[in-house]
């Protein structure tokens, strides 16, 4: 049985009756991995070893520990940019092909206190740089909803590992729409906490300004449930605010009257495929008859997103990405003569061409001859863009927009055009510039594939766009 349409306070809940144990549910979960997962490639690896001792333990526990743990024998996978203890890290790289982290992520800490079971780790577009998981060094990975299509990227296979029901959660990152992007496309619920909600310390860094770790899922509830476990103080993050998010079980109970729901003129303009429009617009109709209210927003900053967006994380990727050099960790070219042959030919070879793309825009940005006319002007832009985020959330509690232009398109459509797939992330990257929460939430489904519905709120409001999101999930079922 899929782990797809059963929540995870339910399943839980089983196994806190005796009804299956942790064993079982992990089982489960490695089972349908290993007989499914080889056409769709979400997993880079699985753990079934570990995994299996881990249900044990887990199973032995006194009951007042068991009690204890949210996450009770969850099995859960999680996206190969988050450090894992003994267990290969390879951010969809040549680079880290064999690098195994010493240490956890603070998210897998909370993960394992919480009672989940890692299962194993999710295939990704290298580096987190893409929309589409295709620049991983571990392959493609294919959308089950439609295997000659792109999960989305760069969580792709998270999302994909959620939507096939292999597992009932996944960990993602979203930089610029990593997590909601192929959420939508799979047809899951991928939620973006505020930026500082989520210990980012384990995280492979792309873009460290707007780096967040969230949960996939394929019940709002449970991204709530997830959001309230991972969130919280870690000093080893100094950009974590310490801010927990309790799980208010209230929220979800469609009662969404006198709800103000912002609409950014400039999301639904040029661009948005008219299929997207005509679901989104059925879907606002569905919540004004249930007592929201529907108030027209500008958001006048944001046609510079996608250019400001490219030029910051750009500059800080490769800022970041500067420590893969052949001496510390990961790949190191031994062919090479001297020392400056070997870090040449190290990033040579171990880097693909996205990850080269993006370290030559960032170090050109930032070169002292142009950082005033790129690196700062984006930094300008992006207050300007909180700033009408700001002034849209003086007028209305959630904003709600397209997570894409249009349903996930087919493997290689746009890999020879890095433009128009940075186009993809349009209705994304704002949430990062501005560090506020975006959720995406299945709303319809486009001849068979999934579209999702964006909810954004104020920073530290994930409660708006839970309450929101699971209002929309509902209603967008019937
Ligand atoms: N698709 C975007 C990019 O390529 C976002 C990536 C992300 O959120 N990690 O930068």
């Amino acid at each position: 049985m899929k782990f797809f349409g059963v929540t995870i306070a339910e399943l839980v809940k089983q196994v806190r009756a005796g009804e299956c144990s942790c064993c079982d549910l992990v089982e489960r979960s490695l089972k349908l991995i290993e007989n499914e997962d080889k056409s769709i490639n979400s997993f880079v690896s699985v753990e079934r070893q570990k995994a299996m001792e881990r249900a044990q333990i887990l199973d032995k526990l006194p009951g007042e520990k068991k009690e204890q743990m949210p996450l009770l024998g969850i099995p859960v996978a999680v996206k190969d940019n988050i450090c894992t203890m003994g267990i290969k890290t390879t951010c969809g790289s040549r680079m880290l092909q064999n690098f195994i982290p010493p240490y956890d992520a603070a998210v897998v800490e909370m993960l394992n206190n919480a009672g989940a079971v890692i299962v194993g780790k999710t295939n990704m577009d290298e580096f987190a740089m893409g929309s589409s998981t295709e620049t991983s060094f571990s392959g493609i990975t294919r959308n089950p909803v439609d295997p000659q299509r792109i999960p989305g990227g760069s969580s792709g296979g998270s999302a994909a590992a959620v939507s096939a029901g292999y597992v009932p959660a996944a960990l993602g990152s979203d930089t610029g729409g990593s997590i909601r992007q192929p959420s939508s496309h799979c047809g899951v619920v991928g939620l973006k906490p505020t930026y500082g909600r989520v210990s980012r310390y384990g995280l492979v860094a792309f873009a460290s300004s707007l780096d967040q770790i969230g949960p996939v899922t394929s019940d709002v509830r449970d991204a709530g449930l997830l959001l309230s476990v991972l969130s919280g103080k870690d000093k080893r993050d100094s950009t974590c605010a310490g801010k927990p998010f309790s799980d208010d079980h209230s929220i979800y109970n469609k009662d969404i009257r006198g709800m103000r729901i912002g609409l950014p003129a400039e999301y639904f303009g040029e661009g948005l495929s008219d299929a997207v429009r005509k679901h989104l617009d059925e879907l606002l109709q569905k919540m004004k008859s249930a007592g929201a209210q529907a108030i027209e927003i500008s958001l006048p900053h944001v046609q510079y997103a996608i250019a400001t967006y490219y030029i910051i994380c750009t500059a800080e990727a490769s800022s970041n990405l500067a420590r893969y050099d052949g001496v510390k960790y990961g790949f190191r070219e031994m062919s090479a003569k001297n020392l400056m042959d070997m870090y040449t030919e190290t990033r040579q070879k171990g880097f693909g061409a996205e990850v080269k793309r993006r370290i030559m825009l960032g170090t050109y940005v930032l070169s002292s001859g142009y950082y005033d006319a790129y690196y700062l002007k984006a930094a300008k832009v992006r207050t300007l863009i909180k700033k009408d985020f700001d002034d849209a959330f003086q007028k209305c509690d959630v904003i709600m927009s397209p997570v894409t232009p249009a349903p996930a398109f087919k493997i290689g459509e746009k890999t020879e055009d890095p433009l128009q797939m940075y186009l993809t992330d349009i209705y994304t990257v704002s949430a990062n510039l501005a560090g506020i929460p975006g959720i995406s939430v299945p709303c319809a489904s486009v001849d068979g594939l999934p579209v999702g519905v964006q909810f954004m709120a104020p920073a530290w409001q994930e409660e708006r766009i839970l309450k929101a999101g699971y209002a929309a999930h509902c209603m967008a079922e019937k």
